[in-house]
């Protein structure tokens, strides 16, 4: 019993080599080949706009709270109509693991993921990308979303300003 146990033990890797022997290679000859890869891969990231071409990002800095290596840094700043956007919006791709965080936490859908996988490269300085290398000129994956339509701006008017809002209530009226 023992005997033929180790024959078939001996004799099975010889016939998974001839077997693959005359299989088809399956090698791809990058760069010169390309694969399409899958719809959902996780890759370089890029800040998208809105379908009237201002930026989604407001700077919220929720991506990067959700970060889990803390590679995502930005700092906000406010247009005179009241928009919030990102002064200057930094990603080090050389620390990033592509789990797609950040993307999940975006209220703005701002960040998305590409299957752009090239990013390798032998100065880690040069993989620390500045938002002007980050934000593109369309709206990624959700072509028809405005955030600024479904969330709108500031607000000019003080509050309790508008003709159908109510005046704040007076915390100090309400003390015994
Ligand atoms: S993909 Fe993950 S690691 Fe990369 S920036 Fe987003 S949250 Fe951070
Ligand atoms: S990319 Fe999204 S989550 Fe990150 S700061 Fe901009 S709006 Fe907020």
């Amino acid at each position: 019993m023992h005997l033929y146990r180790d024959l078939r033990g001996t004799l099975q890797p010889f016939w998974v080599t001839l077997r693959n022997m005359f299989r088809k290679p399956v090698t791809v000859q990058y760069p010169e080949q390309r694969q399409q890869v899958a719809e959902r891969y996780r890759a370089r990231l890029i800040l998208t706009r809105d379908p009237d071409g201002e930026e989604r990002c407001v700077a919220c800095h929720l991506c990067s709270a959700a970060c889990p290596v803390d590679c995502i840094s930005m700092q906000a700043t406010v247009a005179e109509d009241g928009r919030r956007y990102a002064a200057w919006f930094r990603i080090n791709f050389s620390r990033c693991i592509f789990c797609g965080l950040c993307t999940e936490a975006c209220p703005t859908l701002a960040i998305q993921v590409t299957g752009d996988f090239e990013l390798a490269g032998r100065d880690p300085l040069k993989l620390v990308y500045e938002k002007e290398d980050l934000l593109v000129d369309h709206c990624g994956q959700e072509p028809d979303y405005n955030f600024y339509r479904q969330a709108g701006i500031a607000v000019a008017a003080p509050r309790g300003g508008n003709p159908t809002e109510s005046a704040p209530e007076d915390p100090k009226s309400l003390l015994p």
